[in-house]
């Protein structure tokens, strides 16, 4: 295993990354700033996030060249359609303070307006042409999505970015991605949605995932990163507090063997923690993204 993978554009991109999502927008800067110094060299954000401009600070803080830091970011669903979704890229380009962002991805399919999806897909497609961008690719894709948008683009998506933690795994999504080249990246990788939802038993307190931590001297959250990796996924665990932050990125000194790693995909419970993609409209979603 190796700390990057290289996406099916020959772009490459560090596996494991650090995600912003619900990180309020004062703190954003700090969490990036310690993520950065810590090694992270992935930053996953949204426009949909409101956290983009404290992105863009911590890596200016951190002094690191432009090219040493892979930002990746969303395009909201009230911004599908061509020209919305190019006036998107400069929306989030100027909050991040960058003239190229490494990887742009739709943040949902909007299955009920699906032309519109296709078209903010074929500005992405243009920003990708134009040098704007590095790699484009889609978010909550499922595989019915991924084929009706292949049937009329040329570009296949670099990256779907989908809920995979040992208690929601899509088989069937990762198996339609690896399929069609894309690689499949896991948003709330160490199960944080079955644990700030509140509802039943989080990944953080579950017997299995503790055993295999304990066989390792590994916390449960090292375990779900390591796993994601060894198969061969990318993975965004978010958090803000530095020890956490240190913790999630310690994974690369040990070894889940086949059996673990099998344990760890049986937790399946086929119950997803977010919204159902197909059920996602511009009517209940929708939300205004501000000027840079
Ligand atoms: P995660 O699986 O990353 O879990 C984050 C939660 O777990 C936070 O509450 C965090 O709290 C806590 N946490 C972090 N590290 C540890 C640890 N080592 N031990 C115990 N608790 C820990 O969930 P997210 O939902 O945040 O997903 C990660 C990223 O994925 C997001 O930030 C975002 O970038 C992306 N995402 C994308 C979505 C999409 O639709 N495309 C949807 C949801 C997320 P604390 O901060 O206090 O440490």
């Amino acid at each position: 295993m190796t700390t990057n993978v290289t996406l099916n554009n020959g772009v490459t991109m560090p596996a494991l990354g650090f995600g912003v999502f619900q990180t309020p927008p004062d703190v954003t800067a700090q969490a990036v700033r310690t993520a950065l110094e810590t090694g992270y060299r992935l930053i996953d954000t949204a426009a949909a996030y409101a956290n983009e401009r404290g992105v863009g600070e911590a890596i200016r803080d951190s002094g690191l060249p432009r090219d040493e830091v892979f930002i990746e970011t969303k395009v909201w669903i009230s911004d599908y359609g061509y020209d919305q979704t190019l006036h998107a890229f400069d929306k989030s380009a100027g909050k991040l303070g960058v003239d190229q962002i490494d990887l742009l991805i739709l943040h949902q399919a909007l299955p009920s307006r699906f032309d519109l999806t296709q078209d903010a897909y074929r500005a992405l497609e243009t920003l990708l042409a134009d040098g704007r961008v590095r790699a484009i690719g889609v978010s909550n894709f499922m595989p019915d999505h991924l084929d009706t948008l292949l049937k009329q683009t040329g570009i296949v998506p670099a990256v779907n970015q989908v809920e995979v933690h040992p208690f929601f795994t899509q088989p069937t999504v990762q198996t339609a991605d690896a399929g069609r080249g894309i690689l499949t990246q896991a948003w709330s990788p160490i199960g944080g949605i079955t644990s700030y939802r509140g509802a039943g038993t989080s990944t953080f307190d579950d017997p299995t995932i503790a055993a295999i931590g304990a066989a390792h001297g590994k916390t449960p959250a090292q375990v779900m990163i390591r796993w994601h990796l060894q198969e061969g996924r990318s993975a965004i665990p978010k958090s803000v507090n530095p020890r956490r932050i240190a913790e999630n990125f310690d994974v690369f000194d040990f070894e889940l063997t086949p059996t673990e790693l099998a344990a760890l995909d049986a937790l399946d419970t086929g119950v997803r923690g977010g919204p159902e993609p197909d059920l996602i409209t511009l009517e209940t979603f929708g939300r205004d993204i501000p000027e840079a």
